[in-house]
């Protein structure tokens, strides 16, 4: 059976907690789940002990907010690397600012949606939870401005609109050395998503490769039928894997826990290539 290689909880912007997303991952008939919340390991603790409940796999993970050139690009780390010296520091750092970045768009979107304070949103990330978008969606739809966390996405929260700010983040590159150094597994997330995409070049990709990236998440409900055969080959090319994920966020967004899956041989190479695998 099939794992999930990329899930959301309460730790950062989910809305289901790490061991109902473990819970929910077994009722789906994965064999394994990895949870990967952004920049942050605080839920894995709760989701192991949920998986050995339930009996199946946990693989530890997160999803790091790195930059290129300005553009965000997600990195997936798997091992068990979060408490690590360097990573600890880095990702640190990351959510420190996305604290003060959420702030900032709160304080603009005054302008517009006068009812929305900055209490509202900052009560709805709890101590060691990473802030993001969603929760300022969140605090939007509880006062009636937008019906849903699509809505606020789509004009407040857009990266493209006039409300939305930037946080600071390490480099792409950086981020696969620290991955790797500390004995885990990096695979580029959503690799044609649109911010993504606009930097990726197969350069930079064979760079990555290079420095240790393991693989890249190719079935992802945001890349078309051509996207998929494109990152495949490419992935082919490079020698790294090809996974897939639902990455999901509980109810706040549409992705289903399961929906587009990594074989387990892929599973076990992409382990095998790390020291990761011998912790799992
Ligand atoms: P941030 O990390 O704060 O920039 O916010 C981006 C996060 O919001 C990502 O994890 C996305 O999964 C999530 N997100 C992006 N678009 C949407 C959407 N339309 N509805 C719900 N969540 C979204
Ligand atoms: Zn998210
Ligand atoms: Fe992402
Ligand atoms: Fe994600």
């Amino acid at each position: 059976m099939p794992y999930d290689l990329h899930t959301h909880s309460t730790a950062s912007d989910g809305t289901t907690t790490p061991a109902q997303v473990v819970r929910a991952a077994a009722e789906a008939g994965l064999s394994g789940v990895a949870l990967t919340d952004h920049d942050t390991g605080v839920g894995l603790g709760e989701a192991a002990a949920a998986a050995r409940e339930v009996g199946i796999d946990l693989v530890p993970g997160v999803e790091i907010s790195t930059s290129v050139r300005g553009r965000s690009v997600h990195l997936l780390g798997y091992g068990d690397i979060t408490a690590t010296t360097a990573l600890a520091g880095v990702l640190a750092g990351t959510v420190e600012s996305r604290h003060g970045r959420l702030r900032q768009i709160v304080e603009r979107l005054g302008a517009v949606v006068p009812g929305l304070t900055v209490a509202d949103v900052v009560a709805r990330v709890p101590d060691g939870v990473t802030p993001g978008r969603p929760h300022i969606a969140d605090a939007l739809v509880a006062i009636g401005a937008v019906p849903h966390r699509d809505a606020a996405f789509a004009e407040l929260l857009a990266e493209d609109g006039p409300y939305y700010v930037s946080y600071s983040a390490p480099g792409l590159l950086e981020a696969v050395r620290m991955v790797t150094a500390a004995g885990g597994a990096a695979v580029v997330a959503h690799p044609g998503s649109r911010s993504a995409a606009d930097v990726l070049d197969d350069g930079l990709v064979a760079e990555l490769a290079a420095a240790g990236l393991v693989g890249l998440e190719v079935d992802h409900r945001d890349h078309d039928a051509p996207t998929r055969l494109r990152l495949r080959a490419l992935a082919g090319r490079l020698g790294l894997l090809s996974t897939g994920s639902s990455d999901f966020h509980g109810t706040g967004k549409q992705n289903r826990l399961g929906e587009n899956t990594t074989p387990d041989d892929v599973v076990a190479g992409l382990l095998a290539r790390t020291g990761a695998g011998r912790r799992l």
